[in-house]
């Protein structure tokens, strides 16, 4: 579903990724993991190139990517991503976060719009919320809304950029809990995390990343019992 062949990609003189294959099929689910500066955040931009790459191919359903145009909107609207600061519209409700997009971008009439944004605040659980504005929500309701923003255009794939690193402790869980369920639905996934739990959990894969490359691609258990490089555990040993 998300295919890198070969990704470059420089800032300046920085090599902030290098040589990036990594494939994420169909219904799979894939943390990468990595110290700070190693490119995660780099990695999920190019995915939807919110950042440009310098060379290689980036294909998102057997689709590779233009660099500009009218087919990239198509495409990236495709690809659903969840930051770590919630960037909901402060002066739209929720539900109006949940619905503009889909009315301007996909055509989609209002009705239809509200009766599908409705369900989604549903399954994450604020849909009494809907009239609020952001500021009144909690942190952890916040970035619940924004994921139901970012299905609201049937993305086919979702990426989770530190989701929950801006959360109070105890609004973690139910962020984590929304996006397992998706998960358990069935939506392929890419998520930049530190919770080494969920990574246990819900992962199908981990990719660890470092100095813009990825050193180890493994299932959680083996990534986590037993780490291939040196850097791995260092990483591990830091934060376990
Ligand atoms: P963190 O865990 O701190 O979020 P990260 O793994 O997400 O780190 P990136 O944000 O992808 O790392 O950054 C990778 C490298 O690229 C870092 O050295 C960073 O300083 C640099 N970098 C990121 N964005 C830019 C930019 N727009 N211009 C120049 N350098 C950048
Ligand atoms: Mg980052």
């Amino acid at each position: 579903m998300i295919r890198m062949t070969g990704v470059d990609k420089h800032f300046g003189d920085l090599h902030v990724l290098r040589d990036i294959d990594l494939e994420v099929a169909r219904g799979q689910v894939v943390v990468v993991l990595g110290p700070s500066g190693s490119g995660k955040s780099t990695l999920c931009r190019t995915i939807n190139r919110l950042e440009p790459i310098d060379s290689g191919e980036i294909a998102i359903d057997g689709t590779p990517l233009p660099a500009e145009g009218k087919a990239l909107a198509g495409l990236r609207a495709d690809v659903g991503m969840v930051f770590q600061s919630f960037n909901l519209f402060a002066h739209k409700t929720i539900l109006e976060n949940v619905t503009l997009a889909p009315q301007k971008v996909r055509g989609t009439r209002r009705e239809d719009a509200e009766k599908a944004g409705m369900v989604l605040l549903e399954r994450v659980g604020i849909a009494n919320q809907k009239d609020k504005y952001p500021a009144q929500l909690s942190g952890g309701q916040q970035q619940r809304a924004a994921i139901a923003r970012a299905l609201a255009m049937t993305p086919k794939v979702m990426l989770f950029d530190e989701p929950t690193s801006a959360l109070d402790p105890e609004m973690v869980q139910e962020v984590l809990d929304t996006m397992t369920g998706l998960a358990s639905d069935g939506m392929t996934m890419l998520v930049v995390t530190h919770e080494m739990g969920f990574a246990r959990r819900a992962a199908h894969r981990v990719v660890f990343m470092s100095d813009g490359e990825i050193a180890e691609d493994s299932t959680p258990e083996a990534f986590f019992s037993k780490p291939k490089t040196d850097r791995a555990r260092d990483f591990l040993g830091k934060i376990l």
